[in-house]
């Protein structure tokens, strides 16, 4: 009498923003999304930031992508962080 009814299947389905690629991470200079395997890592070193290809430097890592425009744009913006602290007259 009593219909217990199990449904089975239509399992929820995990919501994902990628289909599948893994970890995407954004480049600081076009602010384009990447997946992280295309990206270069940059960490703040003591003389600027400096490239991490091991991805094991501690600290705040920024990301830039493989375009040549944010590599030549990147490489100005962590020369003039690198200057940070010279006093120019
Ligand atoms: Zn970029």
């Amino acid at each position: 009498m009593t219909g217990h009814a199990v449904v089975k299947g239509s399992r929820p389905k995990a919501a994902q923003a990628h289909d599948g690629q893994g970890p995407v991470r954004m480049c600081v200079i076009c602010r384009g999304r990447f997946p992280k395997a295309e990206l270069a890592r940059y960490a703040q070193g003591r003389d600027g930031l400096e490239p991490d290809p091991g991805r094991t430097a501690p600290g705040r890592g920024v990301y830039v992508c493989a375009r040549p425009e944010c590599l030549e744009r990147f490489r100005s913006m962590a020369q003039g962080k690198k200057l940070k602290g010279e006093i120019k007259k």
